[in-house]
């Protein structure tokens, strides 16, 4: 299948235009949760890419449902170890019009994420202090910095994952005040599971509405008004981080990353109790 192809890096994006003009091939990887088609793989100015095309295995599903272990597991599967996930995100800072992009830098996860583990894989905590990968964040800012739109730097993402549902103000309004940046369902568990495998992983996110924009459409609905959609479209606002990724494969550098893949808290001395009670 990918016998003669090695990816350098892998993306996670829905973009028709990149996979259409750099003629990518799709490809299906096999994995333990079953087969991934949504795969392209080809060479963007040079560089072996493998995209994987959005989160979702056929089916539309709520955030608790996707499957991000078998996505990071195609991308190690096809031999790639650097990853950068593209997000579609909500807006926090009421001075953040929707439209605005940013490059990650941290994340907080807030509420349940249930998971079920399979206890046929050993487990282990993965270390998070610093979520993304530094080297591959500063290409993707140099960038950035090159964009005709201003990116915002160093953003946090919460990463929200509850019942299927927009935020309320109340919750804006507590992680404006806390100085997040940008709301979504994704970004963790999916950096999550690519420290779990030692993959350099970064993100970058455009932001599909606001804070103002969501309140003035509520409020032309009670005067009973026709209400301006307040959601950006959002194929605009890929178009965004789409260019973001073509500039960063135009000046990419290949790196060999000490950090990231030396990066686990694995204890493979674990036993349920010391060997002696056993007598
Ligand atoms: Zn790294």
């Amino acid at each position: 299948m990918l016998e003669d192809f090695k990816p350098e890096i892998a993306f996670i994006m829905r973009s028709d235009e990149i996979i259409k003009d750099f003629k990518l091939k799709r490809v299906t990887i096999n994995t333990s949760f079953g087969p991934v088609h949504r795969c392209y793989i080809g060479k963007i100015y040079n560089i072996p890419v493998l995209i994987i095309y959005g989160r979702f295995n056929s089916e539309k599903v709520p955030s608790n449902q996707i499957n991000f272990e078998q996505t990071i597991e195609a991308v190690k599967n096809a031999g790639a170890n650097k990853l950068v996930g593209t997000f579609v995100v909500g807006g926090i800072n009421p001075d953040m019009p929707q439209g605005s992009v940013y490059v990650l830098d941290n994340l907080v996860g807030m509420g349940n994420y249930n998971i079920k583990w399979n206890q046929n894989y050993s487990f282990h905590n993965a270390e998070m202090y610093e979520p993304f990968c530094s080297s591959l964040t500063k290409q993707l800012c140099i960038a950035s910095r090159k964009m005709p739109f201003e990116v915002k730097e160093n953003a946090t993402y919460v990463s929200f994952y509850g019942y299927p549902r927009i935020e309320t103000k109340a919750e804006l309004d507590f992680y404006n005040k806390m100085g997040w940046d940008v709301v979504g369902q994704t970004c963790d568990p999916e950096a999550t599971c690519a420290r779990l495998n030692q993959i350099c992983y970064a993100g970058i996110a455009v932001q599909i509405d606001d804070p103002k924009g969501r309140k003035n459409y509520i409020n032309t609905l009670k005067e009973n008004k026709v209400g301006k959609a307040y959601v950006e479209d959002i194929k605009s606002c890929r178009k965004r981080t789409t260019q973001i990724i073509l500039q960063f494969l135009k000046d990419y550098q290949e790196f060999n990353c000490d950090v990231c893949s030396k990066m686990a808290r694995k204890n493979n001395n674990f036993r349920e109790f010391p060997d002696d009670f056993y007598e």
